[in-house]
């Protein structure tokens, strides 16, 4: 089953969450869909790679939103047998002293150009387990922290574990955030000193050799985004291994000739861990940062701002990009085969759109992306939206720092603006169980929906997933974003809106201090280094005295509005793809 993706060595792509298709809901928001577009890119470009995630059978949640406007959360429990296959490898890992069992099931991603590539969903749900141990790999992002940490273990160390046990060959690891940093650890026990060659005080691990392995890409700079545990824990999740007998056990199950595992009674010892994690507390971006030779943020503002989170690190930047068949309409997509055939294999190419494509044949595209939105919102939501007013969309994640309130944030104002030139919203996102402040603004939200009824109609379309993604950013007119600057590391959204012309008005930050050319590829929110509190004021004058005039054909521009989404088009979806941010990443980061 697995010799097609064994014979030649891989990179090993590490996330806790991974937007594989609709169907399979595990992951939240962007981290999952850049992991998910990252494997479709690898196989486009015939990059080896492997994904490794978690299982997460119970899913993320299926959101209701009731009458009063509240997130109602449901569990949205897949059955992995439907899209994967299990493999009959088995390994152990280490927690509070007893073997946890896990396996893996193998889903096998088929791109649209012909390209295959492996996914490995572990998976500890297996009748050797206790009762707790079987759920560990049931919630993404659930349960507390023990939880959260006996995850990482099971990502981390039994993701290592696993690819060696199935006769993977891996030339780079790359994890994403901290969750899985704990791979490197488990790289450290393979690639130890012989005790007896060691100097008093000297650490016993191969450092430089793991440093060359490993890539480790920061995602958030939102300083509640980096995981950090207590020594007293992971001490009690990891300390006292009876690693001798489970080694023994591990060589039986595993394939003994493979594994070169050591017969040790203690995981990694705390001064190691202190040394690469930090005095306090474990920190898992400190421990990715010291055990990665490659480290990068996600966009260039992005890197900045990671460079002085973690002085004395270099930090690279390469910006994300999205999948370019993926996230385009299916009226876009037969656009694209038709003037700029092999788009797909070279979103480059999407320079021509500029020239090449009639303006009436993008607008026509655009018109049809546009009902089938309509047609959606109608059947989700029973709202009647007019195909001729423009749309602003908005949709990601619902939590504070991305301000999905910014655009009502003066009434009176909004409505005035309504009045001269209309415009519809439609909004959307999940805002995490835990989150009370992201599920406040989704019933504020709801609240001023009513009141802007009859003037503005607002409507907050449930359940964000890869489909209602795909439809809302091939079928507004504008992609709205306001983040509280300078916390977007880099969004996509507004990445895949480039994919079906729609212009992107937003705040400058993350990916839009790169994309954004005023007027030709969309609009600034406000200047970069502005103050956020001028935010909701910049929004309002560029809609009203910028962008609304323009669509409506109310200005002088030359060629109007079209001219903007083919800047949009030839501009930034020829270069925020993931075909060029996984060229990036095998020519600067994956090269040792
Ligand atoms: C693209 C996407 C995101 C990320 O959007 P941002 O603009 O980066 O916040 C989140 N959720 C879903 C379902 C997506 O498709």
């Amino acid at each position: 089953m697995l010799d097609e993706f064994i014979h030649e060595p891989r990179v090993a792509y590490f996330s806790m969450e991974i937007a594989l298709r609709n169907e399979i809901p595990t992951y939240s928001g962007g981290l999952g869909v850049l992991a998910g577009d990252t494997l479709r890119a690898a196989a486009d470009v015939s990059l080896p790679l492997v994904a490794v995630s978690l299982v997460s059978r119970a899913g993320y949640f299926r959101q209701e939103i009731d009458i009063q406007g509240r997130q109602v959360e449901h569990p949205s429990p897949w059955d992995p047998a439907r899209f994967a296959q299990p493999l009959d490898a088995k390994i152990a890992v280490p927690i509070e002293g007893r073997a946890v069992w896990m396996s893996a099931w193998l889903y096998v991603h088929e791109g649209q150009l012909g390209g295959r590539q492996p996914v490995l969903l572990l998976d500890t749900d297996l009748d050797e387990n206790r009762h707790d141990d079987r759920e560990l790999t049931h919630y993404l992002y659930g349960g507390d922290e023990t939880y959260r940490f006996k995850q990482e273990v099971v990502l981390g160390i039994g993701g290592v574990r696993l690819l060696q046990a199935l006769g993977f060959r891996i030339r780079q690891y790359h994890m994403n955030e901290g969750h899985s940093a704990l791979l490197g650890l488990e790289l450290l026990r393979r690639y130890r000193y012989p005790a007896e060659d060691l100097r008093p005080g000297e650490l016993p691990y191969d450092i430089p050799r793991v440093r060359e392995l490993c890539n480790f890409t920061t995602h958030t700079p939102v300083e509640a985004g980096h995981d950090r545990f207590s020594y007293a824990l992971v001490q009690r999740v990891l300390g006292n291994v009876v690693d001798v007998e489970m080694t023994k056990r591990l060589a039986v199950a595993a394939d003994v000739k493979r594994s070169r595992l050591t017969t040790d009674e203690s995981f990694v010892d705390l001064a190691t861990f202190k040394h690469l994690a930090g005095e306090d507390s474990l920190n898992m971006t400190r421990l990715a940062l010291n055990l990665s030779e490659y480290v990068n943020g996600v966009a260039k503002r992005h890197a900045e701002t990671s460079k002085t989170m973690f002085p004395g690190y270099q930090v690279h930047a390469v910006t994300n990009g999205v999948h370019p068949f993926t996230w385009t309409s299916d009226a876009f997509r037969r656009l694209y085969d038709r003037y700029v055939p092999s788009w797909c294999h070279e979103p480059e190419l999407l320079t021509r759109a500029e020239c090449c494509i009639p303006d009436a044949a993008i607008w026509e595209a655009h018109l049809q992306a546009k009902q089938a939105l309509i047609d959606r919102v109608r059947a989700l939501t029973s709202v009647n939206l007019h195909p001729k007013v423009p749309i602003l969309g908005f949709a990601r994640r619902m939590t504070a720092y991305k301000r999905p309130d910014l655009l009502f944030a003066d009434m009176e104002r909004l409505k005035a603006i309504a009045q001269q030139r209309s415009f519809q919203v439609v909004l959307a996102g999940k805002a995490h169980p835990r989150d009370d402040g992201g599920k406040r603004l989704i019933e504020q939200l709801h609240a001023y929906a009513r009141a802007l009824e009859g003037v503005v109609p607002v409507v907050y379309l449930p359940d964000y997933d890869m489909d209602n993604a795909r439809s809302l950013v091939g079928g507004a007119d504008i992609w709205l974003n306001t983040p509280l600057r300078p916390l977007e590391a880099s969004g996509t959204s507004g990445m895949k809106a480039a994919f079906n012309g729609v212009p992107s008005l937003s705040v400058l930050d993350g990916w839009w201090m790169e994309g954004c050319i005023e007027g030709v590829t969309g609009w600034a929110i406000g200047n970069a280094a502005g103050a956020n509190d001028g935010d909701a004021r910049a929004l309002y004058d560029k809609l009203e005295q910028v962008v609304l005039p323009l669509y409506y054909g109310y200005t002088n521009e030359p060629g109007g509005w079209i001219k903007v989404m083919k800047g949009a088009i030839s501009k930034n979806a020829s270069y925020f793809n993931s075909h060029r941010m996984m060229r990036r990443y095998a020519t600067e980061a994956y090269t040792r």
